[in-house]
């Protein structure tokens, strides 16, 4: 919250990477089409929504509002893609139940050293009973304990093997190193816990990252709008000037891209390297 500028006190200092900027963040949704398909032009994307936040806002503060704009404008979509940044479990269910809107996103991997190394048995290698409160290891013993408990703010169960069973067991080596000598599991809601289990599950697969990689044509927008309406730069001050500024710009490129497609020239959204545009247009 802290000001970073008398002459615009909704401007905030905040970095990503390499980039480190005084003023704002834009989040762009648009449709998605596949490529053309045979003899027909794929059809034009159309930027459907800008928010405008304060430049230190989480992303995935912001996906809750970006639907409720697209639900308010009848322009949800069934299928959302996002980067990592954007993504919860919470998210994952929230925008499903209140939206019906499925997100095809990457969610964190398990950052367990059991999953990390490949190892050992990781959380998703147990078989949870729900039901009754019960967890079943690989090595097919069953839970002493079931501890549901609140840690950060976030509900969470802790589940608990016997040091009897976890001390003499072969697979001792490839499940746990606590010192207590028995396996733990910490883990989210029932629906929260599947939700992610899918989500990593599903993401490995090659028809996730084909399908995935759809979300990568926004980049070209992304460019597009900074290079041609000039956006990486705030023509007014204040988040509700700007604000506009970003939707008026949003509007320019979407009639650029309709005149292109009225017009039989439908933008190249192909991504072609300096190098291979330089080829191209020797070629030509
Ligand atoms: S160490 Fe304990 S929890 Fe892990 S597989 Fe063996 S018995 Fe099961």
């Amino acid at each position: 919250m802290r000001l970073a500028s008398p002459y615009d006190t909704d401007t905030r200092w905040s970095a990503k990477r390499d980039i480190f900027w005084n003023g704002y963040k834009l989040h762009v949704s648009e449709t998605c089409h596949p490529q053309a398909d045979g003899d027909r032009p794929a059809r034009p994307n159309l930027i459907t929504n800008v928010a405008t936040t304060y430049s230190t806002l989480p992303d995935s503060k912001t996906l809750d509002a970006i639907h409720h704009a697209l639900q308010h404008r009848s322009l949800l979509p069934a299928r959302h893609y996002l980067d990592s940044g954007y993504p919860s479990a919470d998210l994952i269910i929230s925008s499903r139940r209140t939206y019906g809107i499925a997100l095809v996103t990457p969610v964190l991997l398990d950052t367990s050293s059991q999953a990390r190394t490949q190892e050992g048995f990781a959380a998703h290698d147990f078989t949870i009973d729900w039901e009754n409160s019960k967890a079943v290891c690989p090595a097919g013993k069953t839970s002493t304990t079931w501890t549901p408990n609140i840690q950060d703010g976030v509900p969470k169960t802790v589940v608990s093997f016997a040091a009897l069973d976890c001390i003499p067991c072969p697979y001792k080596r490839q499940c746990t190193s606590a010192r207590g000598n028995r396996r733990q599991l910490s883990l989210y809601p029932k629906e929260l816990t599947e939700a992610i289990r899918d989500a990593r599950a599903q993401q490995q697969t090659g028809d996730w990252q084909r399908d995935y990689a759809l979300r990568s044509g926004v980049e070209g927008t992304i460019r597009q709008a900074t290079h041609t309406t000039g956006l990486r730069r705030a023509r007014y001050r204040g988040l509700a000037k700007t604000h506009l500024d970003h939707s008026i710009s949003a509007t320019a490129l979407n009639l650029i891209r309709l005149h292109a497609w009225w017009n039989g020239h439908p933008l190249d959204r192909a991504n072609h390297s300096h190098l291979a545009r330089l080829q191209l247009s020797l070629a030509a």
